[in-house]
């Protein structure tokens, strides 16, 4: 099965603005699928490629995007399964044989790919990837719910979902979000869904009320508060939520310097700290409060496919409101999007949707796209 017709926005070089470009014809090998986007979120990985000198793996000309949510329309002989159904593209996809994967730790696996890094990503019409690790979406979606909403559930809802998971956080535990934005939005949610007392810290204040109605106990404002000041409103919190108060569980999802130090500064004794934001920028902490704090620092590269379908299921479920987070664009919006994003313009997530009918009736960028068996 080949596709051909397709376009997208590819970056040329860092430092430049996305660049219309053509689809080569997709041709999906054995285990590969060829799907049509029906939505692909905007992250702040995006940016660091294009703005931040942060190499891609695959050389420039690359089409970047790795947050894809579509329909399989073509696949190779033993992906056929897949063929009509939607799917979320999992963010990193493991390759299921190495070491690290057999091993049970598929989110350091040195083969994965991860679209819009290894090869071209979802700023497009079509996106070629392997089968492998895809995360099926029911036909039948709850009401205020589509497809292309659902492309943030491959990282923005399932990197803080593992986060938030691999810390083990329960009923009888506080969380701490810093950053409740596009990403700590919905790791705010998906913490207090699972029964935490939640405390939400941000420098926005409409960011903050929105935390406030979907899951927040305590807001914090970080531009009027010092790390005291939260210090002492966050133990005041853990005492009238009637939890314990052993082992905070804070989360750093504001990938800021700033954040950063405000997280690491928030540690407790028997603390845990989950690193889930990213930024190129170093901060300067003392290690050794880990070590006085009896507490633990970890990280967490994306989401193992095999988590997907569970974080998938608290969003239908109502469980991760999806819609005041997130807006979206057209597709051919990409280049001015990724700089409203690199200048922290927008507050919600944007999702780049591509307009099939166009593409399909020869107008915009592509003659046509074809699906030939
Ligand atoms: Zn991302
Ligand atoms: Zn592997």
């Amino acid at each position: 099965m080949l596709v051909a017709g397709g376009y997208g926005f590819q970056l040329r070089a860092a430092q430049t603005p996305l660049e219309p470009c053509q689809l080569a014809t997709l041709e999906p090998g054995r285990n590969d699928v060829v799907v049509e986007v029906a939505g692909c979120g905007v992250c702040h990985t995006d940016v660091g490629f294009a703005f931040d000198d942060i190499p891609t793996r695959h050389p420039l000309p690359l089409i970047l995007g790795h947050e894809i949510a579509g329909r399989v329309v073509a696949t190779g002989e033993d992906a056929l399964r897949w063929l009509g159904r939607s799917v979320i593209i999992p963010a990193v996809i493991p390759c299921g044989e190495c070491p690290a994967c057999v091993a049970g730790h598929p989110t350091i696996c040195r083969r994965q790919f991860m679209p819009g890094n290894d090869g071209n990503g979802g700023f497009a019409t079509h996106v070629l990837v392997p089968a492998r690790g895809l995360c099926p979406v029911p036909e039948q979606l709850p009401s205020g719910i589509t497809l292309e909403m659902l492309a943030v559930v491959a990282d923005a809802v399932t990197t803080p979902y593992e986060a938030i998971r691999r810390a083990g956080l329960g009923s009888e535990d506080v969380a701490v979000i810093v950053g409740a934005g596009g990403i700590g939005g919905f790791g705010v949610q998906i913490a207090a869904a699972l029964g935490a007392a939640v405390a939400a810290i941000d420098v926005d204040r409409e960011r903050l009320e929105q935390a406030a109605t979907h899951g927040a106990g305590l807001t914090l404002d970080a531009n009027s508060l010092d790390l005291k000041a939260m210090k002492t409103a966050v133990r005041k919190f853990v005492k009238e939520s009637g939890r314990k108060g052993i082992g905070l569980k804070i989360f750093e999802m504001s990938g800021t310097p700033s954040g950063q130090a405000t997280a690491f500064g928030l540690l407790d004794h028997g603390a845990y700290l989950g690193v889930v934001g990213y930024t190129p920028r170093a901060i300067e902490v003392r290690l050794s409060n880990l070590m006085a704090f009896d507490a633990t620092a970890r990280g967490n590269w994306g989401c193992p496919p095999e988590q997907y379908p569970a974080a998938l299921a608290m969003v239908l479920e109502g469980k991760i409101a999806l819609a005041p987070y997130i807006e979206e664009h057209p597709l051919e919006e990409a280049p001015q999007i990724l700089e409203q994003v690199a200048n922290h313009a927008l507050r919600r997530r944007v999702i780049l949707t591509p307009d099939h009918r166009a593409s399909k009736n020869g107008t915009k960028l592509a003659d046509k796209t074809k699906v030939a068996g």
